[in-house]
């Protein structure tokens, strides 16, 4: 009899229920017991379902108030110094690590693995002590078990809580903490055997990642120091193949091990070849990043030979935690019925979880009624002929290298397009949003609700642009922005112009904390069907005989915040939106807009999480990202723009893409980046941020003339351009009014001081 479970589920609520009880805390509107009360509700829902499915195990600990590393900095309790707030912590302090308090701030927060998700970087130093700290983890076991469960607890592995922490202080290894780490790890499994827990689930997700040797060969020594407490453990890896940590991972002195058979698929011949004969295998079948159904008859078909051999040695799980994927599919009422038939979020996943299981225990005929049900679901997708447009597959297969390749080299269009537009030295803009204050956000609701005209809201519009390029000319900027006044946000405003992408009612999925988004589901062919910003840019533009920058997002930005198809590669889809984008490109162009920015602060994130894999990547990304900008001609200037500081390892794939100027962030390293670019020799223009937009700090003149000068030390200051670093629609007009003043004078005097040959 196979077995199955999850790895953990949403923690957010059906509605969002942890999001508001949170938020209101924070505002001391409600007190610690009412928000625990929510969470309580959100768990119980949650084993309640898992356990309704016929799942074997209810998961706990896979909720957190804030996030799961942070959980375990509260359990392991080493919890940063600087807070001064001892080993155990309670819910105000746990929330203050989070958030910052008056005297110290947050801890920081990044991204998990190549996921939306962002968890909070614990704290090291040589000194770090760990110490069994805050007990909510056997808490909350107690609490499934009161309601009748049979609990299996998750712990993020001692390896993967370390690998993903940072040295506070230099010269040290932070893998030397593990010593001293590892006696907590069993102090807190023995526990958990005392109260009569069975498996333990111990995640180990750094398996997927390229491991120096020491972290790897770290991993038996962990293991076998933690096979002693006397329960099972589960070690789980996920989000890709093991390859050469594949041998170590089922080699480890644990009862289990869970891989992931949705991208780690290719290897599940080898998992099956070495899984010693004793170990248990958690088969994760069920795509746990994305919101398509499983098509269940297919694992069936690839798993039923194993599961004749392995018996109930064989479980069944989704590829990864359920939390990256939204609630339920019951919250959406207004989604288009077809499309809605082809999803799964997580409450749905585990559904399919439970016919899968019922399939191969009790045989495919026991679920005949479910199985057809999903296999129908299927072939309506495969079928629909709003999924395949020939005419966009047509134009794909008539690309050539033409289509990815400016007409002329960079110098020559640098020629041309300096002669156009008759820039002075260091020329001025902007990333192309300003403020969005109240009265922006209230037209554009009302316009959504049908309580506000057409006629109105584009007046409302023309109104916002018209204040947008007057402050600019008054400031003396060089190219100016419409503002972006429109945009709700940068992916959803062209997604819902763009045929192919649907958009949610209820798709939410936790970002961080409190923070949810809701990524547009990229179901479909994508093609655009009309113009989306030439009447807005054309309209700035006739307010400024200054060039007015036309302001877009590039493909891989629109791909990474969706959930894209899982029917074709995902270069395909890149593909698709960058002509979808290279028509708006054209257009453009043919409307007088002379320069166009095309932003990509999602370049990056795309990275797959091996080395060895990013070659692959980046050439298709930046093909896209060239196909998408190489429909003008000579004298139209193409701009990019990405906001994050690690180039240095991508700068050949960012040349690739060829665009005539590039807009970063770098003030917040103090222009420190830069040097890669100066070592690097990038041949075309570039726009370092000098002032920081997160910061509500605002920027003197001297400040930004000392970063410029910083930055003409390593990029030839005829290449340079001055700008901030990234858009303004989180500010206040009066402090951007400022800063920008601040920033033009800098530009003055950095021309008064040059002399360019
Ligand atoms: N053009 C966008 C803006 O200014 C860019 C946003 C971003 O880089 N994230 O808001
Ligand atoms: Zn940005």
């Amino acid at each position: 009899m196979a077995l199955a479970h999850v790895l953990g589920v949403p923690r957010i609520g059906p509605n969002r229920e942890l999001k508001f009880a949170q938020e209101s805390y924070w505002r001391g509107e409600i007190d610690e017991a009412a928000v625990r009360d929510v969470a309580s509700g959100i768990r119980q829902a949650n084993w309640r379902r898992q356990h309704a499915a016929g799942l074997d195990f209810v998961t706990v600990g896979d909720f957190a108030f804030y996030d799961q590393m942070l959980n375990h900095v509260a359990l392991l309790g080493c919890a940063p110094e600087r807070f001064g707030f001892g080993a155990a912590i309670g819910l105000p302090e746990y929330f203050q690590l989070a958030r910052g308090n008056d005297a110290c701030h947050a801890m920081e927060m990044t991204k998990w693995f190549d996921t939306n998700y962002h968890y909070l970087v614990p704290e090291f130093k040589p000194d770090t002590q760990f110490s069994l700290g805050t007990g909510w983890l056997f808490d909350e076991v107690a609490e499934a078990q009161t309601a009748g469960f049979e609990a299996k607890p998750v712990l993020i592995g001692p390896l993967t809580f370390l690998w993903l922490g940072k040295e506070k202080t230099a010269g040290f290894d932070r893998l030397d903490l593990l010593d001293r780490l590892l006696p907590v790890y069993a102090q807190i499994l023995a526990r958990l055997k005392a109260q009569g827990v069975q498996w333990v689930q111990v995640d180990e997700p750094i398996l997927a990642l390229d491991l120096p040797a020491a972290w790897r060969s770290a991993f038996e020594r962990a293991y076998h120091a933690l096979n002693g407490a006397g329960v099972k453990l589960l070690l789980a890896s996920y989000f890709g193949p093991l390859r050469e940590n594949l041998l170590v991972a089922l080699k480890l002195p644990v009862a289990g091990v869970h891989v992931d058979c949705v991208r780690g698929g290719d290897e599940l011949s080898q998992v099956i070849d070495w899984l010693p004969a004793t170990k248990i295998l958690s088969a994760g079948v069920i795509d746990g990043r994305n919101i398509w159904k499983t098509d269940l008859a297919a694992v069936f078909d690839r798993f039923e030979g194993l599961h004749q051999r392995l018996g109930d040695r064989l479980w069944l799980a989704p590829s990864c935690s359920l939390l990256h994927v939204p609630v339920s599919l019951a919250n959406e009422t207004k989604l288009d019925a077809e499309i809605k038939s082809w999803l799964a979020y997580a409450e749905e996943k585990i559904a399919a979880l439970a016919t899968l299981k019922a399939a191969f225990n009790a045989g495919r005929q026991a679920v005949a009624a479910g199985l057809a049900g999903n296999a129908q679901a299927l072939a309506s997708r495969r079928q629909s002929k709003r999924v395949h447009d020939a005419a966009i597959a047509a134009r794909l297969a008539a690309l050539t290298s033409l289509h990815d390749a400016r007409n002329s080299p960079f110098t020559i269009r640098q020629a041309t397009q300096r002669a156009r537009f008759r820039l002075p030295a260091f020329p001025t803009t902007t990333i192309g949003s300003f403020p969005q204050t109240s009265d922006i956000r209230s037209a554009r609701a009302r316009f959504r609700k049908g309580e506000l005209s057409e006629a109105d809201y584009t007046a409302a519009m023309q109104r916002e642009i018209g204040h947008a390029v007057e402050r600019q000319e008054a400031l003396g900027l060089d190219v100016l922005v419409h503002g972006e006044a429109e945009r709700n946000d940068m992916v959803e405003y062209f997604g819902e112009q763009l045929a192919g992408f649907a958009f949610s009612q209820n798709g939410w999925v936790q970002s961080y904390g409190s923070r949810c988004v809701k990524p547009p589901i990229i179901y479909g062919d994508v093609s655009r069907p009309l113009p989306m910003t030439v009447g807005w840019t054309r309209y700035a533009q006739s307010l400024t005989r200054k060039p007015m920058k036309g302001m877009l997002t590039g493909p891989m930005t629109m791909l990474q915040w969706s959930f894209v198809r899982d029917d074709q590669p995902r270069a395909t889809t890149a593909l698709q939106i960058a002509l979808a984008i290279r028509d708006e490109v054209v257009d453009l162009e043919a409307a007088g807009i002379g320069i166009i920015q095309i932003d990509e602060p999602a370049y990056r994130e795309g990275l797959p999480l091996r080395k060895t894999d990013w070659p692959a990547y980046l050439d298709w990304a930046s093909r896209a990202f060239r196909i998408s900008a190489s429909g003008v001609n000579d004298a139209t200037q193409i701009h990019t723009h990405m906001c994050y500081s690690e180039f240095n390892d991508i700068l050949s794939a960012i040349a690739a893409m060829d665009a005539d100027v590039i807009t970063i962030e770098t003030s917040r390293s103090d222009m420190e980046l830069l040097r890669g670019f100066g070592d690097f020799s990038y041949p075309n223009e570039i726009g370092p941020g000098v002032y920081d937009i997160h910061s509500p700090r605002i920027p003197d003149t001297a400040d930004m003339t000392r970063l410029l000068e910083k930055a003409s030390q390593v990029i030839a200051p005829d290449q340079l351009w001055v700008n901030p670093d990234c858009g303004l629609k989180t500010r206040g007009w009066a402090e951007t009014e400022t800063a920008l003043a601040n920033m033009v004078a800098a530009a003055r005097v950095l021309r008064s001081r040059t002399c360019l040959a």
